[in-house]
């Protein structure tokens, strides 16, 4: 081995066993040096997949590292998983994923809830027209305070207000790294927010996009320094403002039966007072998606009421993505 290979080599694994340490992964580390030079440390005795798929993270892997790098990573201590909901206004979480929360609240998820705005602009107009005089604080707040028991009530974690201002949405570099930052220190293990082309509703729009755009970072070592990196695949995209695929380009991949958690959702809906009609077109909508969601069951249950949503990549995993409705099979329904 030449001198100049083998101080390099020697660098390498300090910097390498530095990083491992941190990663809280006891991993030996073997120098392998082939004829031609350097090639990188290469892990002893654990398959490498078994750091990359953690069930925390079962995409991470360490793109910005040379390839031959591959033990980093870091076993979840904490089991419990975390959902983080993206919204644009104050109402729109509830009423486009609203019995998805509910079920995963129910299985014992922790779900944080991220406001951009309160919507009082564009989306209070009932506010507006019943207290003539009144204010933009004094909307926020009502906008808030709906918010709040509407997540109370649904045993939402946490939900936060970020006070962006609505009708037009700016979204700028550095609310997207300000997002960067809530994420990496959050780590959801799925995300769902607004499609990314909503032409309707360019609030909309703009929140889906800067999620993407964060979560993107979020994935590269660097981000953040001396901070493990956290690309989360499992982002999922709800209803649009217009419920018309053929402008909006919304085509659902995943629905869920949301029937068992549909009546706590529309009570929960109705907390939003400023809105009233998002009880009515929420309960058509989700009609119409479980209609859907019927034909594609295919008489294996019953679906009255479901949610839609679009995935941001495409499944991977060690098996098929197979559809489970065996456990509410229903055969008085004329199917079967
Ligand atoms: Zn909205």
């Amino acid at each position: 081995m030449c001198t100049e290979a083998a101080q390099a080599a020697e660098s390498y694994t300090s910097f390498y066993q530095q990083e491992i340490q941190r990663s809280c992964v006891t991993v030996k580390v073997m120098l392998n040096v082939s004829s031609t030079g350097l090639v990188g440390p290469q892990p002893e005795d654990i398959r490498p997949e078994a750091l990359w798929k953690t069930p925390k993270n079962p995409l991470w892997q360490p793109w910005s590292r040379p390839e031959s790098v591959i033990c980093f990573g870091k076993e979840p201590q904490d089991m419990s998983k975390k959902m983080l909901v993206v919204s644009a206004h104050g109402a729109d979480w509830c009423t486009r994923a609203g019995g998805t929360i509910l079920k995963y609240v129910n299985a014992g998820w922790e779900v944080t809830v991220y406001a951009l705005t309160f919507g009082e602009h564009g989306e209070s107009g009932a506010y507006w027209k019943d207290h003539w005089g009144t204010n933009v604080e004094e909307v926020k707040h009502c906008r808030k305070t709906e918010a709040q028991a509407a997540a109370a009530f649904m045993g939402v974690k946490r939900i936060e207000f970020f006070d962006y201002g609505d009708y037009p949405l700016d979204m700028g570099t550095s609310r997207v790294q300000d997002l960067i930052c809530r994420i990496m220190d959050l780590r959801p293990d799925v995300i769902l927010t607004h499609w990314i082309d909503d032409p309707f509703n360019m609030d909309h729009e703009i929140t889906g996009k800067a999620v993407v755009r964060a979560v993107s970072a979020c994935g590269m070592r660097g981000a953040i320094p001396d901070t493990d990196p956290h690309f989360i695949p499992d982002i999922f995209f709800f209803e649009t403002t217009m419920p018309h695929s053929e402008f909006n380009h919304f085509e659902i991949d995943t629905y869920l039966d949301i029937g068992d958690v549909f009546e706590k959702k529309i009570q929960a809906v109705k907390l939003f007072a400023a809105q009233p009609q998002l009880v009515e077109y929420y309960t058509r909508c989700a009609k119409n998606r479980g209609v859907q969601a019927n034909d594609w069951s295919r008489g294996r249950r019953s679906i009255q009421y479901a949610e839609g949503f679009k995935r941001y990549v495409p499944y991977l995993g060690d098996c098929l993505p197979v559809s489970s409705l065996e456990e509410r099979f229903i055969k008085e329904d004329g199917y079967v």
